[in-house]
């Protein structure tokens, strides 16, 4: 079991490559819980998100396709 919880947002539709690594997200699926965290301050890369499901905190990393990865901090 991988304790580097690097998260893929795979069914992201639509213009992920419009913005990059500049693009910023509303919500995210915690990858340890599976749920679901509506954000009403957009996050990008760099940024620290809590799942408020189970208390696990991310440190976000945005790829230059624009697609979002969490990891465990
Ligand atoms: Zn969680």
């Amino acid at each position: 079991m991988s304790v580097d919880a690097n998260y893929d947002e795979d069914d992201e539709k639509g213009d992920a490559s419009l913005e990059g690594s500049a693009r910023r997200f509303g919500d995210f699926d915690c990858p340890e819980c599976s749920a679901n965290n509506p954000y009403d301050d957009k996050f990008g890369d760099g940024d620290e998100i809590r799942c408020y499901y189970c208390g696990a905190e991310f440190l976000v990393k945005v790829t230059d396709a624009g697609r979002l990865k969490l990891r465990l901090m």
